[in-house]
């Protein structure tokens, strides 16, 4: 339902709570986060309010990890629990999700296995699962063979913990934003999330894939060609 990234030079943590808070208007069911730094992810999730997710975020005291992910789930597919909330972790690979993946279920079927197996109910880990398949050091590669299988509505966040510091981002149909501002990049599925750090923004073209650091945002189409974004600006305040 409402995605938020962040990687740069602050502390990620509040600046994810604070993203998430101000996605609470689109309602939700969950909210969680995964904060990714050098050998150290750390994701917490949780049925309820962002407020349920500080209070869990609270019991840690060493977060000091200057990326990562966040969101707030409206479950389509499987029960509202702690463990289908996102994000979601399988192998190398974590991510959050926005929408519908009509073809889960056949995806299900031809990666799962004696040996590896969902742990939540979602739509959204098969899809964890398939770009963790896919990958074999190669980020963009996974991501762009693994949205060729995929039926539905998407906007996707995606970490590997081999490249702590970078999230990817990949839609179709679900919106996503982002901005690149001397904290770091940011990327969200609603302008309000953004609007603390910049007016300047862009929208991530539908079938591109993104890569965000902490020093840029580079954005290539398919054929992993770099894509220079339509810069957009808001003339609102919040
Ligand atoms: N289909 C996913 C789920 O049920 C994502 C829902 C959403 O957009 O929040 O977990």
């Amino acid at each position: 339902c409402g995605i938020i990234g962040f990687t740069g030079q602050r502390e990620a943590k509040n600046i994810l709570i604070d993203g998430l808070k101000s996605l609470e208007y689109r309602g939700y069911d969950s909210a969680g986060i995964t904060l990714s730094g050098r050998d150290q992810f750390k994701t917490i999730k949780t049925v309820g309010k962002v407020s349920d997710l500080v209070t869990k975020v609270n019991e840690f005291s060493d977060l000091k990890q200057t990326s990562g992910i966040g969101h707030t789930r409206w479950a389509t597919h499987g029960g509202v629990t702690d463990q289908n909330a996102h994000p979601h972790t399988h192998g190398r690979v974590t991510l959050i999700h926005n929408g519908i993946i009509e073809n889960y279920h056949e995806l299900e079927m031809e990666l799962s296995s004696a040996r590896k197996h969902p742990i939540s109910q979602t739509d959204s880990e098969i899809v964890a699962m398939l770009i963790d398949s896919l990958y074999d050091g190669d980020a963009f590669h996974a991501i762009r063979e693994a949205v060729k299988k995929l039926e539905g509505a998407y906007a996707f966040c995606i970490l590997f913990s081999e490249e702590p510091g970078t999230i990817y981002c990949v839609r179709n149909a679900s919106p996503l934003v982002a901005c690149h501002v001397p904290e770091g990049s940011i990327v969200a599925s609603d302008m309000v999330a953004l609007i603390k750090f910049s007016k300047d923004y862009f929208v991530l073209p539908e079938h591109h894939i993104a890569r965000l650091t902490k020093e840029d945002i580079t954005i290539y189409n398919m054929d992993h060609e770099e894509v220079t974004p339509n810069l957009l600006h808001v003339n609102w305040d919040i």
